[in-house]
């Protein structure tokens, strides 16, 4: 049984005012059956992790570098994120890709550091809609996967993130056709890579305008053990019906 991840990623949001929305996150959660995880941005991470010191719910970073100390400035260890408090890392976010360049060899690089330093390595694949029209999407999953997954992957330091990239901050989402589709070809994937018992254990969340309205609809997905979520991890009182329908699922 894989246990199931509701993960927020705040990107460059929050400042102290938003501990207040993980302390009624921690409220409103006090014994989930779902991992509930929050990716504040860096400068939060050790509040976070303080405000939530009896809480279940982690903590992680949105990005980290493939070198452990140097000559990076701007950039965040993986050691760093595991002395700040956090315990996961998401690589490989399409924000990323995009706008910082990251390639495919980049992720992995990042994810070889990261997973050796104990960090559970959420990295995030996607289509673009261009992508997608031109029937590529299947191909564009299996190359990102291919090139940003490590060999040491395991269940335990690895989760997938399908984020279709017209999806993110748009509102608008894949048919529960499409979400199977691919997270079905991407479990398939990592079988055959890896083999069945690490394929199956990996966890596959869907990314991309996860709202409490369809919430229920995506966590009923054969190989959606979860969600990553953008704009509506931000206040708790959003968040919180996520965390709540993928508990029921
Ligand atoms: C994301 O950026 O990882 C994301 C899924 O954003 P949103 O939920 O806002 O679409």
């Amino acid at each position: 049984m894989r246990q199931k991840l509701a993960a927020g990623n705040w990107k460059m949001n929050g400042t102290s005012a938003a501990l207040a929305e993980l302390e009624a996150l921690a409220k409103a959660h006090p014994n989930p059956t779902s991992e509930i995880l929050i990716c504040p941005p860096a400068t939060l991470i050790s509040r976070a992790v303080d405000t939530l010191a009896h809480s279940p719910i982690q903590i992680g970073g949105q990005d980290c570098h493939a070198a452990q100390s140097g000559a990076f400035t701007g950039d965040t260890s993986a050691e760093m994120l595991r002395d700040a408090g956090a315990n996961h890392v998401i690589l490989g976010h399409s924000e990323r890709r995009e706008a910082h360049g990251e390639r495919n060899e980049d992720v992995r690089d990042k994810a070889r550091t990261a997973m050796a330093t104990d960090l559970v390595t959420i990295i995030c694949v996607g289509e673009s809609l261009a992508q997608r029209e031109a029937a590529n999407t299947l191909d564009i999953i299996a190359g990102q996967l291919a090139g940003s997954v490590p060999d040491l992957a395991t269940g335990e330091n690895l989760v997938i993130a399908y984020e279709p990239i017209w999806a993110i901050g748009t509102g608008l989402t894949p048919d529960v056709a499409q979400v199977g589709e691919v997270h079905d070809f991407i479990r398939s994937l990592l079988e055959r890579r890896f083999g069945a018992g690490v394929g199956r254990s990996v966890r596959l969340l869907y990314g991309g305008s996860v709202k409490p309205a369809n919430a229920q609809e995506i966590f009923s997905v054969t190989n959606v053990d979860g969600a990553l979520v953008g704009g509506a991890s931000l206040a708790a009182k959003d968040f919180s019906p996520i965390i709540d329908a993928l508990d029921a699922a």
